[in-house]
């Protein structure tokens, strides 16, 4: 009897060890696809394309890769390499999906910046990706993600964005508008990687969440944060604000999966 006891308990201990994220899986560009796979190697590795991607385990020799899909990605199938004793292919078939347009009329002409602005930019582009390209192998979050802050959602992720009628970038966060000094939280557990006032973004804070899922809060008007702490899920980061180019205090909310801008609903336990 007290032998049976003993094994119940083992079979549930390792559900309480994994540390694993749950997201809405939704194979359409700007989604998350999923594979799940069997592997007797201890830390299989998955890759799309030479990325590596978010892996976590099921239980007994089963795995579970998370895949964050390119907003500009083509609907089809998409090769998955599964690397543990040897090299496999899996194939996910990635569905069309196509996001609503916003029009802006401004009087700034898009793109048109004086020169010691355009060399800030190039130069913030390239931090910009050397950031996004943060894979650290431990996972540093666990469960749902929640809300960075209060508000009202003023646009959603993957709008195709026209100035003046051309088209500019497609929106690749949420913003979420509120009053200035309103606090933003961390959406999960991590580590700043990078606290930055950028020339678009204003001040930003990057937080990795491990295996390549990172998360950024962007025009804050401060933040409290320095690069190298750790965060609690929740723990406040700093305050909405309107820095960089913004048209009002709001937060606009990234998450960063193998590389890839991802719908940050994805990751909440209801969308907002
Ligand atoms: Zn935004």
């Amino acid at each position: 009897m007290i032998k049976k006891t003993v094994s119940c308990f083992l079979l549930l201990l390792p559900s309480l060890l994994w540390a694993n994220i749950y997201t809405t899986v939704n194979s359409t560009p700007g989604g998350i696809a999923q594979i799940t796979f069997e592997s007797r190697q201890i830390n299989p590795e998955a890759f799309y394309g030479s990325v590596p991607l978010y892996i976590q385990s099921l239980g007994e020799n089963q795995y579970q890769v998370l895949i964050g899909l390119p907003l500009m990605t083509k609907p089809g199938s998409k090769r998955i390499t599964l690397h543990s004793t040897n090299d496999r292919y899996v194939f996910i078939e990635v569905e069309n999906l196509s996001y609503p347009d916003e029009y802006f009329e401004t009087t700034v002409k898009v793109g048109n910046t004086q020169d010691s602005s355009s060399l800030r930019i190039e130069n913030e582009k390239v931090l910009f990706t050397k950031t996004r390209k943060t894979f650290s192998t431990q996972p540093l979050s666990k469960g749902y993600f929640v809300s960075p802050t209060n508000g009202r959602l003023t646009s959603v992720f993957g709008v195709n964005r026209y100035y003046n009628g051309e088209k500019g970038l497609p929106h690749i966060g949420l913003d979420i508008a509120n009053t200035l000094g309103t606090p933003v939280n961390a959406s999960a557990s991590g580590r700043v990687i990078l606290v930055h006032d950028f020339y678009y973004l204003g001040k930003t804070v990057f937080i990795d969440h491990g295996q390549g899922l990172l998360s950024s809060y962007s025009h804050l008007s401060e933040v409290n944060v320095i690069e190298g702490q750790t965060l609690r899920k929740a723990q406040e980061l700093g305050k909405i604000g309107t820095t960089g180019r913004s048209t009002g205090p709001h937060l606009h909310w990234s998450v960063f999966m193998n590389q890839v801008a991802i719908n940050p609903e994805l990751l909440l336990k209801k969308p907002l």
